[in-house]
């Protein structure tokens, strides 16, 4: 019945661009030179979230994230498929192996929302094996791991039977100590969060760390940090990353407000990335000169411990570089 709640709230995701920008009050006739109308990674933003959009407003930090743009068919040689070379590392078809004792599971393709800077949105999902055997039986021979990334796609995207199995799975390869889960859902529909998927945390004999990605202190509501509290009761530690996004949040006054609202609720600011340098996103890129300058400042407003490591991904290097 609580597995029914989630997935009836997201079904009311706002999937048509026509219905949003009515919704939101936006005039049709200016859409023609601002929408992309039709692209392979579709329009998918939670009602929540677009509740919390300024009405009449094409240049609200929510809404640029999620509007699909005419701005994503700027061509840049430097803007590629798979910036960061999930192709090189890919161990299994949903099996990602880059650092020293982590490996990243492909959960699923479904997400929330669809990020239109996500470096993922080219990735060939391998769908049809829902059971993880290969996966699994990967990670249950390389003893070097003692992490599991659940990733995607979004972790929280599946079902509680679904996730329930996974766990247990990994709760019964010794070597593994550690859980991460890497999920945007609670941004957008926060009654995932529910007593089964609680539940199901509980149940976990490893260390679990869950991993938020959050980029605008507007995606906030008291509900959702009532739920990430939820998670934090059972000690779980909760931190967040970011990605530095061009009209979202460059700019020192929202970084500050952003991860001062997360520390000021026990969710600890981990990465603040570069963008990920993936085709369709060039209008996002913050240079690293600007961004440097922004972290400079920062560390002049913030204590440190509310300041997030400023990284960005190398294909094929040992580790996340620091900018920062
Ligand atoms: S939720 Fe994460 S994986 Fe899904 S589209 Fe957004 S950035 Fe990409």
């Amino acid at each position: 019945m609580a597995n029914l709640l989630w997935r009836q709230i997201q079904r009311e995701n706002f999937t048509d661009w026509k219905k949003l920008l009515t919704f939101l009050q936006l005039d049709e006739t200016d859409a023609e030179s601002i929408i992309l109308t039709r692209s392979q990674f579709s329009l998918n933003v939670p009602k929540r979230l677009v509740q919390k959009i300024s009405k009449g407003k094409w240049e609200d930090p929510i809404l640029r994230q999620f509007l699909p743009t005419l701005e994503e068919l700027k061509p840049s040689p430097l803007f590629v498929l798979d910036p960061v070379a999930d192709g090189a590392s890919r161990k299994k078809p949903k099996l990602l192996h880059k650092y020293h004792g982590r490996a990243l599971l492909i959960c699923t393709s479904a997400c929330a929302m669809h990020c239109r800077y996500c470096f993922r949105q080219h990735f060939d999902y391998e769908t049809s094996d829902k059971l993880f055997r290969e996966e699994l039986n990967e990670i249950a021979n390389e003893t070097s791991l003692s992490e599991v990334l659940l990733s995607g796609g979004d972790p929280l995207s599946l079902s509680d039977m679904q996730l329930g199995n996974l766990l247990s799975a990994l709760n019964a390869i010794p070597h593994i100590k550690r859980i991460r889960f890497h999920t945007r859902f609670p941004i957008g529909i926060p009654e995932r969060i529910d007593p089964s998927f609680l539940n199901l945390l509980k149940s976990c004999s490893k260390q679990v760390i869950f991993v938020i990605h959050c980029n605008h202190p507007n995606e906030f509501d008291e509900e959702i940090f009532q739920k990430l509290k939820e998670i934090q009761q059972l000690g779980i530690p909760v931190l967040s990353q970011s990605v530095l996004l061009r009209g979202v949040n460059d700019r020192v006054e929202t970084l500050k407000e952003l991860f001062l609202l997360l520390t000021d609720h026990g969710i600890m600011p981990y990465y603040l990335h570069q963008l990920d340098r993936v085709q369709g996103a060039t209008h996002f890129e913050v240079s690293e000169r600007e961004g440097k300058w922004l972290m400079e400042e920062l560390g002049n407003l913030l204590p440190g411990y509310a300041i997030p490591k400023y990284v960005r991904e190398v294909p094929n290097q040992p580790k996340k570089t620091p900018i920062y």
